[in-house]
């Protein structure tokens, strides 16, 4: 569901400015349902689920009324404790960026009350406070209530149950009547009910249904896998279930990072968001993920909460979450609007404990499967193949190039001879680079655990494995080789038709790169490799990048070099 934008509601554009320097890119769905009618003038109610973002609601019309040149309290809004009356007074200054001049001010009992008098006396426009004490103000007169238009009761089933009542109402008693006034909570009770019949005024209820925590409709299954083996599947899955859009969870910043580093180096179009992303670049990102620029989104929770993506069709927790609510929300991102979805995570050693926590959390099973192979992940992506090419025969349509097969034919190629060597090359196409991993062969992968612990104590140090990526961060450009050559990497190869002479002429038309200045170009399935002189490459990445080729989006990169055992396998052979 695409959501209303900010600047549909009809607030002043101060605000809307100020809601995006904040950073909030679409208002939540109680947001959207009340903030109009209260800017109408409307009495509300409102109900929705903790965490739904109600304080913008009723801050963003209650600011949009307040006339900054009259220094009078305009707006007062009572809230049940210090804790969250200092809480919204925050996100009040925080939505009025824009607007310099207002002035906001908590009060609340314990603090001094003459400091606040005087606060008060030089002149305030919103009041946020606990009944207690806003009542005793009143009582002194350093309040005056005379030009409050707004009134709003921040969870105010949460006041009664504090036993408020009665300040409350001798509180409300005294604003003028000409007032509008906004109740927010939670839940609703009698009390709460009570009170609006006698202070509200004819009020518009507008309650948003709780998210469902409900997972049941979605696929779900783990994995047991090592740390080391995560990357690897992660491409196995990837190549199997072919999503178009899919999520990977990690618990940490670090972990958000190196996920999409390694896969990046394997080719696959991922993006990340963490809490370090500066929020243009956050944007960016979501916005390429939503249009499906790109198709894999590697995230911690605080980065996707919020975000409003809702046709992803895998989610794979690469990490199992701390909190099992997390992994509700997680998981909860596919399988919306009545789409089929698939989860699946990762689990290793204790994490089986906190799996159990989730699945008495969520009241099911999570099946626990066998990671498939490698061989199972190509004969999965033949079968694709065969598939398509059976369809295309029952559809009939393969018109195609007639002249070059009558050419084979008049060589004398039988017909079938040359359709199963088509089919060859396009197996080859489809043939992936995977990395053995210990959980393909357990028995092996304890005998070689217990060599490498021999040889960790080993003098020499050769115990040590070493790190599986090189040491270098994105962006910084590698030692040259002898010849003065580094090399570049593409996340683009021969599964997108794309040939050397693109990357070549890529190189020299759009990078305007000097002839003889780029070497050997090595094509592999999802990347491609291309040597250029040391001096020219940082032009290349610059002037090469952010276009297209053959109509696909690419990344180009210093090459940081491949996972163990992993690029380097491969016996290739290079291309001039
Ligand atoms: P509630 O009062 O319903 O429990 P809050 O108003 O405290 O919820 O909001 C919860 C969090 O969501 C806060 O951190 C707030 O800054 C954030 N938030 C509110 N509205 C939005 C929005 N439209 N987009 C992103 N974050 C929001
Ligand atoms: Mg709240």
């Amino acid at each position: 569901m695409e959501s209303v934008p900010f600047s549909d509601l009809g607030l002043p554009p101060e605000l809307t400015a100020g809601i995006e320097a904040l950073g909030y890119e679409v208002p939540s769905p109680i947001q959207v349902a009340a903030i109009p009618p209260a800017l109408e003038g409307s009495d509300i109610v409102g109900l929705s689920e903790t965490g739904s973002g109600k304080t913008a609601a009723f801050v963003l019309p209650a600011l949009a009324k307040i006339r900054t040149n009259r220094f009078q309290p305009q707006v007062l809004i009572l809230c049940p404790t210090r804790e969250l009356a200092v809480q919204v007074c925050e996100e009040v200054h925080k939505l009025a960026l824009k607007m310099p001049s207002l002035n906001a001010v908590p009060l609340y009992g314990g603090a001094p009350i003459q400091r606040q008098m005087q606060v008060l006396k030089r002149g305030v426009h919103l009041v946020v406070g606990t009944p207690g004490r806003l009542l005793d103000h009143l009582r002194r007169g350093s309040l005056d209530p005379s030009e409050i238009t707004t009134c709003i009761l921040d969870e105010a089933d949460r006041m009664l149950d504090m036993g408020f009542r009665e300040e409350m109402e001798e509180l409300l008693a005294q604003l003028p009547q000409e007032r509008q006034t906004m109740f927010f909570s939670a839940t609703m009770n009698r009390g709460v009910k009570a009170l609006i019949e006698k202070f509200g005024n004819e009020p518009e209820t507008i309650e948003i249904e709780r998210q469902q925590l409900t997972v049941e409709s979605i696929d779900q299954i783990c994995f047991e896998v090592r740390n080391r083996s995560k990357i690897e599947v992660v491409s196995r899955i990837l190549d199997i279930e072919q999503p178009r859009l899919a999520m990977v969870f990690c618990n940490t910043k670090k972990g958000v990072d190196e996920c999409t580093d390694a896969l990046l180096a394997r080719g696959y179009g991922a993006d990340r968001l963490h809490g370090d992303i500066a929020q243009m670049l956050r944007e960016r990102v979501i916005r390429r993920f939503r249009e499906g620029t790109v198709d894999l989104l590697v995230a911690t929770d605080v980065a996707a909460r919020g975000l409003d993506v809702d046709n992803v069709d895998l989610v794979i927790n690469y990490d199992l979450p701390q909190d099992p609510e997390d992994y509700v929300h997680r998981v909860g991102r596919t399988g919306r609007a009545g789409r089929s979805g698939k989860a699946i995570s990762f689990y290793f050693g204790r994490d089986a404990y906190r799996l159990k926590t989730i699945e008495r959390f969520t009241n099911q099973q999570i099946p626990r499967q066998k990671i498939p192979t490698q061989n199972e992940v190509s004969g999965h992506l033949n079968r694709q193949l065969f598939d398509v090419v059976r369809e295309r025969l029952e559809i009939g349509d393969f018109d195609v190039a007639d002249t070059h097969l009558n050419e084979l034919r008049s060589e004398g190629h039988e017909a079938a001879d040359i359709a199963a060597a088509v089919m060859a090359i396009l197996l080859e196409s489809t043939d992936r680079e995977g990395e053995e991993i210990a959980e393909d062969n357990p028995a092996k992968a304890r005998k070689e655990r217990k060599k490498r612990d021999r040889d960790r104590e080993r003098p020499d140090g050769k115990g040590d494995r070493g790190k599986r990526f090189r040491e270098r961060p994105a962006g910084e450009p590698p030692e040259p080789d002898q010849n003065g050559m580094v090399k570049l990497f593409f996340n683009i190869g021969k599964a997108q038709r794309i040939q050397p002479g693109d990357l070549a002429g890529l190189l020299h038309n759009e990078a305007e790169l000097p002839r003889g200045s780029v070497g050997r170009i090595h094509m592999s399935h999802k990347h491609s490799l291309v040597e250029v002189k040391a001096e020219h490459a940082k032009q290349a990445i610059e002037k090469g990048g952010g276009g297209k080729l053959r109509g696909k989006s690419f990344r180009v990169d210093y090459d940081r070099g491949a996972p163990k055992g992993h690029r380097d396998k491969k016996n290739r052979k290079p291309r001039r």
